[in-house]
């Protein structure tokens, strides 16, 4: 069978999981192909922690309700409007049917933590993390009879017309009569990154210091074949989602204890000891991924972000200690800043802080003023003993650019669905999300996708075996 399965489903991640359980639900041989060794397997899945979740009253770990019109105006809101309202319903809809079949699959659910970006209305969070998702995940398809083959990354897929014939692992032709692509982004791929960002006027190539938050296996090889091949691309190769992560993160696999969350309680310099951003635009939940792409602006890519003793305890500690020390000058020189630009930007800021009544849980009236750029809110100085710094570097979640695709997860080639190749997951999440990010909506659009991708392949393989017999 491993050889000649009904259906193939390339990819180890939560799209790819969902799509091969369901097409063995459905009766079809299934064999998944997971480019990564056993032990990295699961992508960037593997690094999630929750699910959002559309609600009309509370579920088990899920409180109060979030209504499909709320859920559909957040994604319009962080779109900016680039997403197909049909898909996106469709997706929201499936959030909210799609435990069960999860929890059966053995996947366990909690509240989430305090603090954890308020998302105890809207996000299910996952026992153990996407870690024990991706294993449960993988016990189950493995119980079931699914195939997996790991350390197989697919260089080709052959097309006959836009119909899929066979894939190619390292030489090797594996033909079956349908196929899911569900093998991420390209955002692991760092040619493609320099491709995408291009070299810019101080004639550095940004994303060389990118670091890279996922799995190294997502190298977009499959989309750029595809894209090659003639099916039709969704999204914007240089959108990114890129957050700021510790500079000390290694270049793959930092996940998420490698973001720094401390940026709106105090000040961010970059490495000339200059200040460029309003550190308190908004909430931080709200900003966090737009800081990715102003670190990437800077030159050499790098910030700082300084607080004092006053910050300590408000917000998540990321894995590493920031560098500490008894004073802002011994601060600056322990992380190779200029003493007397640091002293002057941190004088200068302190001096301009109208500290009111501070409160980091609203959008408070500690603000500055006769600085820029100004802080707006949560604006203190920094003048307490120990003062801590860590230095920032781009982290870059995912990439946007995708698969076009419609309601039933066919890829598309010149406007026309293809009848037994489809996708799902981040290889074409642009249909729903053009641009921007809300939390937990990544494994809403894999699971939703992933699942009908699956039954969709293992349909055509029936359509396919009718034709045969006919
Ligand atoms: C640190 C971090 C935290 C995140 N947290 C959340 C969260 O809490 N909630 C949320 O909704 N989203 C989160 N996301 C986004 C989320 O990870 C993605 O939206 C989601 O995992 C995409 O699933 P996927 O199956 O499409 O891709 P992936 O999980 O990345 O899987 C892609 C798979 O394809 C395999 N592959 C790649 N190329 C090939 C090839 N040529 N041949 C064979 N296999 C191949 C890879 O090895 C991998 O197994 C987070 C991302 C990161 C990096």
């Amino acid at each position: 069978m491993s050889t000649d399965p009904d259906v193939l489903v390339i990819g180890g991640g939560n799209a790819a999981l969902c799509a091969a359980l369901m097409a063995r639900e459905a009766g079809a041989c299934v064999l998944l192909l997971e480019a990564a060794p056993r032990e990295w397997r699961g992508g960037n899945s593997a690094h999630t922690r929750n699910l959002r979740c559309m609600h009309d009253a509370p579920q088990d770990v899920l409180v109060d309700a979030y209504p499909e019109e709320e859920f559909w105006q957040d994604l319009l809101k962080v779109t900016g409007g680039k997403t197909d309202e049909a898909l996106a319903r469709l997706v929201i809809r499936a959030s909210a049917s799609c435990r069960p079949w999860m929890v059966r699959h053995g996947v366990r659910f909690q509240p989430s933590l305090s603090g954890a970006l308020h998302t105890a209305r809207t996000n299910a969070f996952f026992m153990g993390g996407g870690k024990a998702l991706v294993n449960a995940y993988f016990r189950s398809a493995e119980r079931l009879g699914v195939q997996v083959r790991y350390g197989s990354p697919v260089d080709r897929i052959e097309l006959d017309g836009d119909r899929f014939v066979a894939a190619w692992v390292k030489g090797e032709r594996i033909t079956a009569r349908s196929c899911v692509l569900a093998a991420g982004g390209f955002e692991s791929n760092r040619d493609w990154l320099r491709e995408a960002w291009g070299q810019n006027a101080r004639g550095e190539w940004p994303s060389d210091n990118f670091l890279i938050r996922g799995t190294r296996f997502n190298q977009g090889v499959l989309l750029r074949q595809l894209l090659a091949l003639g099916a039709d691309a969704i999204g914007d190769p240089t959108q990114a989602h890129m957050v700021a992560i510790d500079a000390r993160a290694p270049l793959y696999d930092g996940g998420i204890c490698t973001r720094i969350d401390c940026v709106s309680l105090g000040v961010v310099v970059n490495r000339e000891a200059r200040r460029f951003y309003d550190e308190g635009e908004d909430f931080w939940p709200k900003r966090y991924a737009i800081w990715g792409r102003l670190v990437a602006q800077q030159p050499g890519q790098v910030g700082f972000s300084i607080i004092d003793a006053k910050a300590i305890g408000r917000f998540m500690p990321p894995v590493f200690d920031g560098v500490k020390a008894d004073t802002l000058p011994e601060l600056a020189q322990k992380l190779g800043l200029d003493q007397a630009t640091f002293m002057q930007t941190l004088n200068h800021y302190n001096a301009a802080c109208r500290v009111g009544t501070f409160d980091h849980t609203a959008l408070d009236d500690c603000h500055t003023e006769g600085v820029a750029p100004a802080k707006t809110h949560w604006a203190r100085p920094i003048d307490t003993a120990p003062f801590y710094g860590y230095m920032l570097k781009p982290g870059v979640t995912f990439t946007y650019l995708g698969l076009k695709t419609d309601e039933t997860a066919a890829v598309h080639f010149g406007g026309r669905p293809s009848d037994n190749l489809f996708v799902a997951g981040e290889m074409m999440a642009g249909n729903v999300l053009g641009q921007g990010y809300t939390a937990g909506v990544g494994m809403s659009i894999g699971t939703a996708f992933g699942r009908i991708a699956g039954t969709q392949a293992a349909q055509a393989v029936r359509k396919g075996a009718r034709h045969a017999h006919a």
